[in-house]
């Protein structure tokens, strides 16, 4: 299955979204280790502590970075969602461009209702962007594309984190 978008990609695109779609799996090495950061998320979100979610989604970030020897990057957890027309923005990607590192940036709190956001939607939000700088520097891929596979990997590190589920 490919996503509508791929009609309007270039052949050198499409090379890329195929070698992205390829890729179903990251394992990561000891990921045992990062389990206990998973309830103090847990806490944090649930007591709407974003210094505290925000050092830890740091921790869990360089936990993945050094076990996958990537570069390692920046992380900002913000309070409220922005919007852009009728989508709410989760999470964002920078690549480093000429900066120190890459970031990621994070919204904890929902536009609408200004809830914080679920548990589980959060760390999927964190992987996926995660995921995105995965794609730059751990697979070389000139660029990143939702693809299915992208979706594989990123469910895949998340089952990694939670296995139970
Ligand atoms: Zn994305």
């Amino acid at each position: 299955m490919v996503f509508s978008y791929y009609k309007k990609l270039s052949t050198a695109q499409k090379r890329i979204y195929h070698k992205s779609d390829e890729i179903h799996a990251v394992p990561l090495p000891d990921g045992k280790a990062l389990h206990p950061l998973i309830p103090r998320l847990v806490s944090a979100l649930e007591h709407e502590d974003r210094d505290r979610t925000e050092e830890i989604c740091r921790a869990l970030a360089r936990g993945l970075t050094s076990r996958l020897g990537v570069p390692e990057l920046r992380l900002k957890v913000l309070a409220v969602r922005p919007v852009t027309g009728s989508e709410e923005l989760h999470g964002l990607y920078e690549l480093a461009e000429g900066r120190a590192s890459a970031v990621i940036f994070l919204w904890m709190r929902t536009a609408k209702h200004r809830r914080v956001v679920a548990f589980r939607s959060f760390l999927r939000t964190l992987l996926h962007e995660m995921c995105h700088h995965l794609d730059y520097h751990l697979y070389h891929l000139p660029d990143s594309y939702h693809t299915e596979g992208f979706y594989k990997r990123e469910s895949s590190l998340f089952h990694q984190l939670i296995p139970e589920e």
